[in-house]
């Protein structure tokens, strides 16, 4: 449970025109804090390349930028001659980068989340029983990329028009993408069942338990509101599931990365704003965006 931010119109004893409420649970989760950290740690010492995007985030990119952390390709080729340790992102990566990494000659800072691992260490399990693995998620995201990375015959499906491609007999042995969306995953699931009952089907459930509280807030959250306001950046796959979790919900949403990009004419006809964060979203930003909201809500801008 967080808690809540003070809103400086009731010290003043004014009424707003707009309620504005945080979500129980919001922001940034212990995994992309402990990534964020164990980088800026290491670049006190000697020069680090984080290898990606280390949280999709563009405010937490500017930080790190100021502390001179450089940015490369996790599949670019290892080279020993550059200077420095390479960093593996909270999202994680396959054991097989992890090797040719290493092997290469490079130091290696790794942020992985220990809930990506959780996940990693499920399809492993399944594998080695003997099921096909199978992963839930979003194509190409780099979490995704790392799950599926050591495994020639592993699957991909994004939704239900992707159970075409699994095959009609067998094992398959499903994990999640930590940040999809569980009532999502569930219902997948369950049709792949329907879909392919010749096949033996095992799943783990391996959304992670910060993003189950922050979708469970929002739905709380939806039922006093009339518009979500959801921070994070543009590319986050779980700000963006935020927002079409309110959608689904009936709620409208909007998206913003930063205080600035509030519009206050999205408020025109809104008496109850909610707000929530992605997962890579700085505690400092939300409160912008909340203080800026609060402004709006008294007339201002
Ligand atoms: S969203 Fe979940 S899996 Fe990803 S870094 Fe945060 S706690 Fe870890």
């Amino acid at each position: 449970m967080r808690t809540m931010l003070k809103n400086p119109l009731a010290k003043a004893g004014r009424r707003p025109r707009m309620t504005v409420r945080l979500a129980n649970h919001y922001g940034m989760c212990f995994g992309v804090r402990d990534a964020i950290r164990k980088t800026l740690d290491a670049a006190v010492d000697e020069p680090v390349t984080v290898l990606g995007q280390l949280v999709h985030n563009p405010v937490v990119d500017a930080e790190l930028d100021r502390a001179g952390v450089r940015r490369g390709d996790l599949g670019a080729e290892v080279t020993e001659d550059e200077d420095g340790v390479v960093a593996f992102t909270a999202h994680g990566v396959s054991d097989r980068q992890r090797q040719r990494w290493s092997e290469g000659g490079r130091q290696v800072v790794d942020t992985t989340c220990p809930l990506v691992h959780k996940a990693h260490a499920a399809l492993r399990k399944l594998a080695a029983a003997g099921y096909r693995p199978v992963v839930i998620g979003q194509p190409g995201h780099v979490e995704v990329e790392g799950l599926i990375g050591d495994f020639d015959d592993a699957l991909v499906v994004a939704g239900g028009a992707d159970i075409a491609n699994l095959p009609e007999r067998g094992r398959l042995g499903i994990v999640s993408q930590t940040t999809q969306p569980v009532d999502f995953v569930r219902a997948l699931v369950e049709r792949i069942r329907a879909e392919r009952p010749g096949a033996e089907v095992k799943f783990i459930d391996t959304v992670c338990a910060p993003t189950k509280d922050r979708q469970e807030a929002l739905r709380q959250l939806c039922q006093d509101c009339d518009l979500v306001v959801v921070v994070g950046g543009a590319n986050s796959n779980n700000t963006g599931a935020l927002a079409r979790a309110a959608e689904q919900l009936g709620v409208a949403a909007v998206r913003v990365e930063r205080a600035e990009d509030l519009r206050p004419g999205w408020f025109r006809s809104v008496s109850r704003v909610g707000v929530t964060a992605g997962t890579s979203t700085l505690d400092e930003t939300v409160r912008q965006v909340f203080e800026r909201l609060q402004r709006i809500a008294a007339g201002g801008s």
